[in-house]
């Protein structure tokens, strides 16, 4: 493979290759310039919308659950922190311990 990995995936770090001006737009997906995979992709969906408080902290985490976090351990630190902390909370917890400042 010979190209250039001239992007990092927001969510686990990984170099990878999009071609961003790319003649070929049928093969091009948005998402593509933030994350490499599309599970990576849903995973950041899911923090975005916990993040801007869009879902509550039980919502996000029953996403998370039904998403494939394999190499989480390698995620970046920020996204690790935020799904251990969406992990983290008791079921029987109400949505209002989510935290005002990130
Ligand atoms: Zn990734």
């Amino acid at each position: 493979m010979s190209e250039t990995l001239n992007h990092t995936c927001s969510i686990c770090g990984s170099k990878y290759h999009a071609c961003v001006g790319c003649s070929d737009v049928k093969s091009f997906t948005p998402w593509k310039t933030i994350v490499d995979t599309i599970e990576h992709y849903k995973i950041f969906i899911i923090l975005r919308d916990y993040t801007n408080q869009t879902i509550d902290v039980n919502e996000a985490k029953k996403l998370l659950l039904q998403r494939d976090l394999v190499g989480l351990e390698n995620f970046n630190l920020e996204i690790k922190n935020v799904i251990g902390e969406i992990l983290e909370i008791e079921d029987s917890k109400e949505a209002k311990v989510i935290k005002s400042k990130k």
